[in-house]
């Protein structure tokens, strides 16, 4: 698709590293499927990727991790 952000590059799939950052909390996933622009470098993640996200930083914020760098892994 066109990159909404700046309008010029096209999104291509790939993989991105996201952190979520949270209270005292702080999660990286890697090779979380994204598409990102060719142009400007934004990555977009869909919905239901980034509900496990959450659902899973949601866990490790209860359970008390301050930092923690895992692998995405698809269900
Ligand atoms: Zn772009």
């Amino acid at each position: 698709m066109k990159c909404p952000i700046c309008k010029h590059g096209e999104t291509l799939s790939g993989f991105a590293t996201v952190v979520l950052e949270r209270n005292k909390t702080t999660l990286v996933f890697k090779h979380v499927p994204a598409d990102i622009c060719d142009n400007c470098g934004e990555e977009f993640i869909t919905e239901n990727i980034s509900a496990t996200l959450f659902k899973e930083a949601k866990q490790a914020i209860e359970s008390g991790v301050q930092v923690d760098v895992r692998e995405y892994l698809a269900a």
